[in-house]
């Protein structure tokens, strides 16, 4: 079938292999359905015509009809101007250009009628408009007059010339050069029921919008094909897998979970433990098998809960393990678990990367005879050779990167998929974990354990540091920890380890008194490891760290955190590293330090910060000041994640709409079979040959 979108780009009028090359290089654009499927990011309305008088400084850009009254050259060098002082009867602009001077001058005349378009800015006294779009009203065509899309483009295309303005000239000559239009790629009772423009129609509004309502219209659809395409995708898999695979029954509640329970839980479960643990129960006793994402607060308790899922599978003859993200977070956990069950006779082992030899050797038999009940051990040992005798339940710890392929990898671990339990620390807002998470069913701990005291939180400038190096010492004297960390982007930024150095000799020398460690990325693990280790003992009193300790380390002792340049920091990390203090009785504090220079986004951040200690609202203000392209979690998922055009953020209500949609569609056509929506399946198929390789899972 011919399909006029599938036209290589170069042969669009204008555009020709050079300039192709670079559209391909820098946007990815290949051919002509590439050229058309890029959106502009947004629209300048020049429909109407402003008087001068109006300019109130808040105009993004204006569109002024006059005339030029004169011109004057002003300045020297590089200071050089050309400035044209332009009126339209009720005040005067001045029109200002730093380049091409002498090609200026004679290109434009005075009293002549000409329509000006530009953004306004303050300038000595008077409003200026530097390198302004110029046209003789009769020149201007229709499409130049209403909203006017703008096109991103990279540094290189617009050193090269092709800017917003040639993107705009390439996709009205691609829409001249169709000969046929280009084929719906959704079904016509789908486009019909759904209120959604015909393709054609659509792709023509979304560049060249005849009006803000047929824009709406236009975005509208192409927003709900993206998002629709992902819930169809995720759905569509989790049908197949079900198909596929039954979950273990655990019918028993048995002598483990009910000794553990009676006899060896040291506090009462708070009211949203008990109602997540039933929410496992009803899980593993519904032959499905379970993928519950666990969302709860750093220090809501969600290891006991891991523990009790765990004594339910041994309770009907499974084993279990659980999965930290890091050695030292294993270690804690085996410590822990160890605790809890003393008395009981389970045998719990540890694997690690440092667990070697006879030893290894010996918990790897363990696991295949069945004798090791519970392992806990790093994600790592999901990649090697393990397997277990009857593995029942997986529970994933700190971990909400923890996609579709990873466990995929988890389901080889034994002949019938474990029942998943991911949990982490870090709330996804509930959209994102939707989209993110389609098939993960989400419980959510939303109830601290009693008697915790939230953490204060203040903002401070980096030149008043004194007075918080004392109140450090003073809490160090009173017996407390304190963290101190530095922003370390990338492991390898050299100024930014210096930063750290420098920071870890200011504080030997402010606190000559106390013990310091120091741990950043660049160290050995081992040896992280040991410092690490050093200050949970309490050997040394304060950590001077980049971010590597973000993640579940749990020393209640230590209660500061000074946190420098808190301004490199996203909210999430904010938090994340926040929660490192206030894990004992003790009142904890964590300070953001940064300099007087701040963006607005950046004071938002720090304003909300020192306002909530809600993971949650915290989550939602981070996708809204960031959008999800840059959350943790969207690249690894496995799931096609660049959005064209919908946002998780903003567009909510209509991603659950269209899930709905979706989820009709997989339940009405279990088979994907029904020929009315063959070209959904089709699509579907593309989709997954290009994003992922689904083959590891179905
Ligand atoms: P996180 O959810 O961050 O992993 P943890 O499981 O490490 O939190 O729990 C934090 C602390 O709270 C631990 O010391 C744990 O023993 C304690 N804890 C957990 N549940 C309760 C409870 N219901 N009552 C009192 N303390 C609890
Ligand atoms: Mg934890």
């Amino acid at each position: 079938m011919y399909d006029p979108l599938a036209i290589q780009i170069q042969y669009v009028p204008g555009v020709g292999p050079k300039r192709a090359e670079v559209l391909e290089k820098d946007l990815g654009l290949r051919c002509v359905g590439d050229l058309l499927h890029y959106y502009p990011y947004k629209y300048i309305d020049r429909s109407r015509l402003y008087q001068i008088r109006e300019i109130d400084g808040t105009m993004p850009y204006i569109q002024l009809q006059g005339e030029i009254l004169s011109f004057e050259e002003l300045g020297e060098g590089r200071k050089q101007r050309l400035v044209a002082h332009f009126t339209d009867g009720t005040g005067v602009v001045d029109l200002v250009w730093f380049q091409g001077l002498r090609f200026l001058k004679g290109r434009y005349r005075v009293h002549t009628k000409y329509i000006v378009f530009g953004r306004p800015a303050p300038y000595g006294g008077r409003i200026s408009i530097a390198h302004p779009d110029i046209d003789e009203p009769e020149k201007l065509s229709l499409s130049q007059m209403g909203l006017v899309p703008a096109y991103n483009t990279s540094e290189r295309m617009k050193r090269m010339g092709l800017n917003s303005a040639a993107l705009q000239r390439f996709v009205s000559a691609a829409f001249a050069a169709l000969k046929v239009p280009p084929p719906e790629t959704l079904p016509p009772w789908f486009v019909e029921e759904h209120g959604l423009l015909p393709l054609p129609e659509a792709l023509r509004q979304i560049h060249f919008p005849a009006s803000p309502a047929q824009l709406r219209q236009a975005q509208y659809r192409f927003k709900f094909e993206e998002l629709f395409f992902i819930q169809l995708q995720i759905l569509r898999y989790a049908k197949e897998r079900g198909q596929k695979f039954r979950g273990f029954l655990f019918p028993r509640v048995g002598e483990l979970f009910n000794g553990f329970y009676a006899y060896h839980l040291p506090f009462p479960l708070t009211g949203a433990q008990m109602r997540v643990l039933r929410e496992i129960r009803r899980d593993t006793c519904s032959g499905r098998q379970m993928n519950r994402l666990l969302q709860g607060d750093v220090g809501s308790g969600k290891t006991v809960v891991a523990l009790m899922t765990m004594l339910l599978a041994l309770d009907n003859g499974y084993q279990a393990c659980l999965m930290a993200p890091t050695e030292i977070l294993a270690g804690q956990h085996l410590e822990t678990v160890q605790k809890m069950l003393q008395g009981m006779d389970i045998r719990v082992e540890l694997l690690t990367g440092s667990v070697r030899g006879r030893q290894r050797e010996a918990i790897l038999q363990g696991l295949a005879s069945g004798s090791v009940r519970i392992l806990i051990g790093t994600h790592a040992v999901l990649e090697e050779p393990v397997s277990f005798a009857r593995l029942g339940m997986a529970v994933i710890d700190e971990q909400h990167r923890f996609g579709v392929a990873q466990r995929a990898r988890l389901w080889q671990k034994s002949a019938q998929p474990p029942h998943v339990l991911v949990m982490t620390a870090t709330p996804i807002p509930r959209t994102l974990a939707m989209t993110l998470y389609g098939d993960l069913d989400v419980s959510i701990i939303d109830e601290l354990p009693p008697g915790r005291k939230p953490v204060q939180t203040q903002h401070r400038y980096d030149d008043r540091r004194a007075s918080l190096y004392q109140f450090l010492r003073r809490e160090i004297q009173a017996g407390r920890q304190g963290y101190v960390v530095y922003p370390l982007i990338q492991e390898s930024e050299k100024s930014d380890l210096k930063n750290l150095e420098q920071g870890y000799g200011q504080m030997c020398a402010v606190f000559p008194e106390f013990r310091i460690s120091k741990v950043h990325g660049r160290m050995k693990p081992a040896e992280k490891d040991a410092e690490m280790a050093r200050f949970a003992r309490g050997e040394t009193q304060i950590m001077v760290a980049t971010t590597v300790i973000e993640v579940g380390v749990n020393v209640p002792n230590a209660s500061v955190m000074i946190i420098e340049n808190a301004d490199r920091f996203g909210l999430s990390q904010l938090h994340q590293l926040r929660g490192r203090v206030g894990r004992g009785a003790e009142q904890s504090y964590c300070i953001l330090i940064t300099g007087y220079k701040l963006s607005s986004d950046t004071r938002r951040r720090i304003e909300i910060m020192t306002q909530t200690n809600d993971g949650f609202e915290i989550a939602e203000a981070d996708l809204k000041l960031r959008g999800p392209g840059d959350l943790e979690g969207t690249q690894q998922s496995g799931i096609a994640f660049d959005l064209k055009i919908a946002n998780v953020a903003r567009d909510g209500q209509l991603l659950q709409h269209v899930r709905e949609v979706a989820r009709r569609i997989v339940d009405d056509d279990p088979q994907a079979l029904n020929p009315r929506n063959a070209l959904l399946w089709q699509r579907l198929a593309l989709l997954r040959k290009d994003h992922v390789d689904w083959s590891v899972i179905s």
